[in-house]
């Protein structure tokens, strides 16, 4: 995960020191000098990450810092501070100017290689939801959400229950959140936490040494808690310790003797980037969703419906096994509407769409392909039982007639159905479009010798 890395100081020798510290570890490292040509590099070079000196003649690093961020040209790139000073204010001073991490000279190489993977991680994460989002949006899907304020769930775990107590008490004065005291035994129960928690705090030792490092990978493997975000609270001073718990997932550190209200700043940051990754997330997930998803039936459409049956057919081969497509197709549907009108026509649509689909397998693929066109994939099924099978839907769909109960009218409705099969090893995939066609010849002939019957494909497809 190489990078372009911006360095940021007016002391030749300190970003000499960086440089070396980066290129040995293959970033591509460009520099400025001053605070000005620091804003006009990043915006002509877009760097992945910035290094940024505070203590700077004319423009310092807090204004650059706050600059940049307000840009919504640069906001996204991490900026590491980089301070000879380790006092709480300067800290406080950098986090408040919306640097994403503070580091105080000398360096520790392994902790600074540590937290630039981690802010490369973090960021390529938004970015390829970002990138996903955009896919989904320029297909027409799901528009972003609004940006909802809430409280971030925060959740505790100390080394003992009277240093939760104290964390919590200095905490609440900083922040209107939620704060749950979670026992260590607890954390990885399931069923002991309610609400999974936005924010954990974490002591790297709970009851042994690295204890709280083990709780931290093992929350990271979990579904529930995977995108949480996690703070460690380490021992001044354990530089391997810190690289490793960066590495191992965690958000942001913290040393023990912790100023809470430098926490309280972090933990806002956190939930802040964690609110905006789930908020994504989502948006995502209801575009995919919606992007294979009929509205009207609940099916999926004929996008998702065309790749799945290449996978079905592809594993019959590899397996040696029979698949069986349908075209199924509703009789004199423009009659129905035409009769009872549109929206009796489409609560015809959906149940039909569930009449079908309850009386298949949860294996079998149903699509809506088209206005009142459906199609079925069954697996592992030979012609003889994807007949009886298309024989029974004939029946459930033309049996009862679908009430529309608003109108209390009963309307008969019947379907003509094609069917054909394919599969076994020698099978070719290629002959996919063939058997499709077959089918649909198979419906044809259906219909013409007079609806709500079923023929099968004639030709070995
Ligand atoms: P056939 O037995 O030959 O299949 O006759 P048909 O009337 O079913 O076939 P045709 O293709 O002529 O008409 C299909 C009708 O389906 C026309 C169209 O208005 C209707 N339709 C397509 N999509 C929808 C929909 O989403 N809702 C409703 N209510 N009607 C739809
Ligand atoms: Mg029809
Ligand atoms: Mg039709």
């Amino acid at each position: 995960m190489a990078g372009k890395i911006l360095i940021v100081d007016d002391v030749a020798t300190n970003r000499i020191v960086l440089k070396v510290k980066l290129a040995s570890a293959c970033y591509n490292v460009i520099q400025a000098n001053d605070g000005l040509s620091a804003i006009k590099m990043a915006h002509e070079e877009l760097p992945d990450l910035i290094l940024l000196d505070i203590m700077m003649p004319g423009l310092d690093g807090i204004e650059v810092c706050k600059q940049l961020k307000a840009d919504a040209y640069t906001a996204h790139i991490p900026i590491i501070m980089v301070t000879a000073h380790n006092d709480s204010d300067s800290k406080l001073n950098a986090l408040l100017a919306g640097a994403d991490e503070f580091l105080s000279k000398p360096l520790d190489e392994l902790v600074l290689l540590a937290r630039v993977r981690s802010l490369l991680r973090a960021r390529d994460t938004i970015e390829e939801l970002h990138l996903r989002d955009s896919t989904c949006r320029e297909l027409g899907f799901a528009e972003p959400q609004e940006a909802f304020k809430k409280d971030p769930v925060i959740a505790l775990v100390a080394s003992s229950k009277k240093q939760a107590a104290h964390w919590k008490h200095n905490l609440a004065q900083h922040l209107s959140s939620p704060i749950l005291i979670v026992p260590k035994e607890d954390v990885l129960s399931n069923g002991a936490l309610t609400k999974t928690p936005d924010v954990f705090v974490i002591a790297s030792e709970l009851d042994a040494p690295n204890d709280g490092m083990h709780l931290l990978s093992e929350l990271r493997s979990r579904s529930q808690t995977r995108h949480s975000a996690i703070v460690m609270i380490l021992p001044e001073g354990h530089a391997r310790q810190s690289a490793t718990a960066l590495d191992l997932g965690a958000n942001d550190l913290l040393a023990t003797d912790f100023d809470s209200k430098e926490l309280a700043l972090r933990l806002k940051t956190q939930a802040r980037r964690k609110f905006q990754a789930d908020k994504l997330r989502e948006t995502v997930r209801d575009g995919l969703r919606l992007a294979v998803i009929d509205p009207l039936t609940g099916l999926f459409n004929r996008r998702y419906a065309m790749p799945h049956l290449k996978r079905i057919a592809q594993r019959a081969i590899v397996n040696d096994r029979h698949f069986a497509v349908m075209l199924l197709d509703l009789d004199r549907f423009k009659s129905i509407n035409d009769s009872y009108g549109h929206a009796a026509g489409d609560i015809v649509l959906q149940d039909v769409s569930k009449r079908i689909k309850d009386n298949l397998r949860g294996v079998d693929l149903v699509a809506r392909i088209g206005g009142e066109e459906f199609l079925v994939a069954m697996p592992d099924a030979q012609m003889n039982e994807a007949r009886q099978t298309a024989e029974r839907l004939c029946r459930v769909i033309n049996e009862t007639p679908i009430s529309i109960t608003e109108k209390q009218m009963n309307i008969d409705v019947s379907l003509s159905i094609g069917v054909a099969t394919g599969g076994g090893k020698e099978y070719d995939i290629n002959m996919l479009d063939s058997l499709i066609e077959a089918a649909d010849a198979a419906l044809y002939r259906a219909k013409s010798d007079g609806r709500n019957q079923v023929t099968v494909s004639e030709v070995a497809a």
